[in-house]
């Protein structure tokens, strides 16, 4: 598939800030559990955080498969940069600039785009995962505000978040059709972050989950319509299945390179382990099935600049390419043998990163069971 121009000169950006600047760190990063705090502006100064959003906003206005080749990129250095960037970027400012008014843009993008402000998303909660609807949050309407009332589970960004898309219940009563979006700020009355979760991978993205007490938050706050959040999920589902997959792709490319450069140079019966033909196979497959899902995700991704509805795709392209990245990186630890299993070398970081991707941002069941859903329609 031929990438266009100017998307391969954004992958040379990114490829070269993340051989710099993100490589050289990752490992530490993931022992120590630390976000660096100075990476949200030095990625911004890279105009990397608004893939999607238009100049006018500080953005780049291109499209979704420039938000996916980024965070390839950036995944391949660290799958934790590139999560909390995606949370950043797709999940908060993309979604921001989809739904948003004007003066809610003008308010927020230009500083989410920069990286002086960081941005997540809250929709899970600690009894509401796969089944997002089943949410308890309440914002209860009063006057100029609502008080939110509630918490948020597993939140990507939260204890450095600034501006979060929060999902409440307007009309607890009305399943689906009672649930609002809102963006809450962290200075807002009420709202609050415990300590930072710690995680088997991706252990340099800052999880934590938000408490609500009695947040207030101005009316003018919410984001699209007043109970017709479900729309404002919507809408931006398909691009944060692929660019999970993207995420999931890059992982697997740094678990192949890893693999490739360590059978060449790891020698048994006096020879490199590369010209055993079951280490060749694996090779093989490892490459093949990274293909597939590269074919695979970048199509969904020019396609959902194009198409309003890629539901089965979408979810597809992730279901995919987030199974294939536990693969392939299960196979690269067993070419790196005992190596394989001692932290000191990164194909045990990839395998721990990898497994998130089958279960963050909708599991592979549910995956299985949209596609599954969307096929019988
Ligand atoms: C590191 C990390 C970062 C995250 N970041 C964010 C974030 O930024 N924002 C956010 O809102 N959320 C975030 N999440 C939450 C994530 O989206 C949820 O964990 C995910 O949707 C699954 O929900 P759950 O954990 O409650 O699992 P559950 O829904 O409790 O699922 C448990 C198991 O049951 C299965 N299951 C559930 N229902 C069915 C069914 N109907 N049929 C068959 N099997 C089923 C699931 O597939 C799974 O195997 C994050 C999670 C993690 C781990």
């Amino acid at each position: 598939m031929e990438i266009p121009e100017e998307h391969r000169m954004i992958v040379e950006t990114v490829r070269k800030f993340t051989e710099k600047e993100i490589v050289p760190l990752a490992d530490k990063m993931d022992r120590e559990n630390y976000w660096p705090g100075d990476l949200f502006p030095r990625l911004g100064e890279l105009g990397v955080l608004g893939p999607t959003v238009p100049e006018q906003y500080g953005g780049i206005g291109s499209d979704p498969l420039a938000q996916v080749l980024i965070t390839e990129e950036l995944a391949k250095g660290s799958a934790g940069v590139a999560l909390s960037h995606g949370a950043h970027s797709n999940l908060c400012t993309h979604n921001l600039h989809a739904n948003a008014n004007e003066r809610q843009r003008e308010r927020y993008l230009p500083s989410l785009c920069s990286g002086e402000k960081v941005g997540a998303l809250g929709l899970t909660e600690p009894g509401a995962g796969s089944d997002a609807v089943g949410i308890r949050t309440t914002a209860v309407h009063k006057g100029d505000v609502y008080v939110l009332n509630g918490s948020k589970m597993f939140i990507t960004n939260a204890p450095i978040a600034d501006v979060m898309i929060i999902y409440a219940k307007t009309d607890p009563g009305a399943g689906s059709r009672g649930i609002t979006a809102f963006i809450v700020e962290s200075g807002f009355p009420g709202y609050s972050v415990s300590g930072k979760m710690d995680k088997l991978g991706h252990r340099c993205s800052p999880t934590g989950e938000v408490i609500l007490e009695d947040c207030v938050v101005p009316a003018e706050n919410v984001l699209g319509k007043v109970n017709k959040g479900v729309a404002v999920m919507m809408a931006g589902l398909d691009i944060e299945r692929v660019m999970v997959a993207g995420l999931a792709l890059g992982i697997a490319e740094a678990a192949f390179d890893a693999s490739l450069r360590y059978a060449r140079e790891r020698e048994q019966f006096g020879k490199p382990i590369a010209h055993f033909q079951l280490i060749q196979a694996k090779l093989a497959d490892m490459y093949t099935n990274i293909e597939a899902a590269r074919l695979l995700t970048y199509d969904v991704a020019v396609r959902t600049a194009r198409e309003s509805r890629l539901r089965k795709e979408s979810a597809a392209s992730v279901l995919f390419a987030a199974e294939m990245g536990t693969r392939v990186c299960l196979e690269a630890v067993q070419i790196h043998g005992g190596y394989g299993y001692m932290l000191e070398f990164p194909v045990n970081r990839y395998l721990r990163d990898a497994k998130l991707l089958e279960i963050g941002a909708g599991t592979s069941e549910i995956r299985r069971l949209l596609i599954a859903r969307e096929l019988l329609k």
